[in-house]
């Protein structure tokens, strides 16, 4: 029975289990049935009308799904292979389970992998890190456009990998955002270039350690073809491509936001370089873009723009592309987004900062910073931010449900540095938290929501809470 590609005989036969019915779930369970699987369960302990109208579908088409409590609590006994869903961890029951009966479990990207056309597979660039890998990854793709390739990005972000590789008009290569979570369960991918942007401690409780949840970013360059991109700032980033197994022939190249060595992409003066993808690049680098072609050329979203130039110079894109796709390219909502400028200083909502080492990348971005920060701190702690961004601190407001994390940092390393600590949890306290932050603002500073913290305590995502601060300055600046 072999199930590598879509076109080999052992679908039909194979008898999968998909847990989780959700947006993966559901893509999994649909492509398998595609690829003609004929023995189908799909477990998930939810239940509700959305769901039950998509088991009505997939049950037409001869799926088996049992929805509610207790669904997953028992492996079924005849199971070949199971699918799971990025939300489930390895210690749930069911796939505790699998592992112990040593039942192959695969994420949604293993079953992408397998799936593709075996005619004409899209190669794809494959990006991981703690932070930036939206942002990246549209990068990447912005940069693929301009040089007229058909291409789309695919992953944890934009389209489901799943759906990308189905799609019947093939692409010419995908651009692929990938989490740790995913990574944890998948094995025979071979990325044709692969980037690890950076390593800080989140979402240790899914892995059980930030080893593990080291490793499992790590796997994104195994059997890589072309290139491993590294940061040369962060050396966990590059610890993992010297213990991937890579296809022979596949490089190391770093990037670094200092003058780059051989093999890496970096700046001089005030001009991305790449001394990497060129001929005489022992002694000569190519320009591929200027900084100020990057928005916003905040330092890290620098770094960001050369690990997506590496990527795509990996692939053969040419420098005027990279250059043109940076240009045209703004990052999604509440990524440093600038809000408004009101009596001579600038609001800025970074609400898409949700652990601290995001949150310390963009501080480091500004000179007088009034920090607004808080929120649902997930077990991180600040005080290697504190110390990093103290001498750029005019003052901190302080709000949500883990505020004293950070006035304890903040006591710690940073006692001189005025803070208020905002009690409100309803629908004003960000008018409140503005409020507080304008009066401790000076003329040229900048008013920075970068929470360092999810948002769930206080308001249904860090969109909802981006919006609440955009409107709040708003109404400062009526
Ligand atoms: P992800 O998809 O990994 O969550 P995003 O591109 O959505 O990443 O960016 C999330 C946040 O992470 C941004 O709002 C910014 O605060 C921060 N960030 C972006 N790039 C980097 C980076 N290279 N290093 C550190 N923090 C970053």
């Amino acid at each position: 029975m072999t199930l590598e590609t879509r076109t080999d005989d052992g679908w039909a036969t194979t008898r999968f289990v998909v847990v989780g019915f959700g947006t993966a779930g559901y893509a999994c369970a649909d492509s398998l049935i595609q690829a003609g699987a004929e023995h189908l369960v799909v477990l998930d302990d939810r239940d509700n009308e959305a769901l039950r109208e998509k088991a009505v579908i997939l049950e037409t088409l001869g799926a088996t799904i049992t929805l509610g409590p207790g669904s997953t609590a028992e492996l079924p006994k005849d199971v070949d292979v199971v699918v799971t869903s990025p939300g489930v961890p390895p210690h749930a029951p069911l796939l505790a389970q699998a592992a112990e009966r040593e039942v192959p479990i695969w994420s949604e990207i293993e079953l992408a992998w397998r799936l593709r056309d075996p005619a004409n597979p899209a190669p794809w660039l494959c990006i991981t890190g703690t932070n930036g890998k939206t942002t990246t990854v549209q990068m990447l793709t912005a940069m693929l456009q301009a040089a007229g390739l058909r291409t789309v990005a695919a992953g944890n972000v934009g389209l489901p990998l799943l759906e990308a590789v189905m799609d019947p008009e093939p692409y010419d290569v995908i651009a692929v955002e990938l989490s740790s979570y995913q990574l944890h369960y998948t094995h025979s991918m071979s990325a044709h270039s692969a980037a690890v942007l950076n390593i800080a401690p989140d979402h240790v409780d899914w892995h059980g350690s930030l080893d593990a949840y080291a490793k499992d970013k790590g796997r994104i360059f195994e059997n890589c073809q072309i290139a491993c991109v590294y940061n040369v700032a962060d050396p966990a980033t590059e610890q993992l491509v010297m213990d991937a197994d890579v296809i022979e022939g596949c490089r190391a190249i770093g990037f670094t936001l200092g003058t780059p060595g051989l093999s890496m992409l970096g700046i001089v003066d005030d001009l991305l370089v790449d001394r990497a993808f060129v001929e005489q690049r022992a002694t000569s680098a190519l320009e591929l873009a200027m900084i100020s072609d990057v928005t916003p050329a905040a330092p890290h979203n620098i770094a960001n723009a050369l690990a997506a130039a590496a990527l795509a110079r990996a692939f053969g894109v040419p420098a005027t592309a990279i250059r043109d796709g940076l240009r045209g390219f703004r990052p999604d909502k509440h990524r440093i987004a600038h809000v408004a400028e009101v009596a001579g200083v600038n609001y800025v909502d970074d609400s898409k900062a949700t652990n601290p080492h995001a949150a310390q990348a963009s501080l480091l971005a500004y000179e007088h910073v009034v920090w607004i920060a808080g929120g649902q701190a997930k077990g991180a702690t600040f005080d290697e931010l504190v110390i990093a961004a103290r001498r750029r601190l005019r003052a901190v407001v302080l709000m949500g449900q883990d505020k004293q994390v950070i006035a304890e940092a903040l006591e710690r390393h940073a006692p001189d540095v005025p803070r208020i600590v905002v009690e409100a949890t309803d629908t004003g306290a960000m008018q409140i938290v503005v409020g507080e932050a304008a009066k401790l603002a000076q003329v040229g500073d900048t008013v920075l929501l970068a929470p360092g913290c999810a948002s769930w305590d206080m308001f249904a995502n860090y969109g909802a809470r981006g919006d609440a601060f955009t409107e709040a300055v708003r109404a400062l600046g009526n």
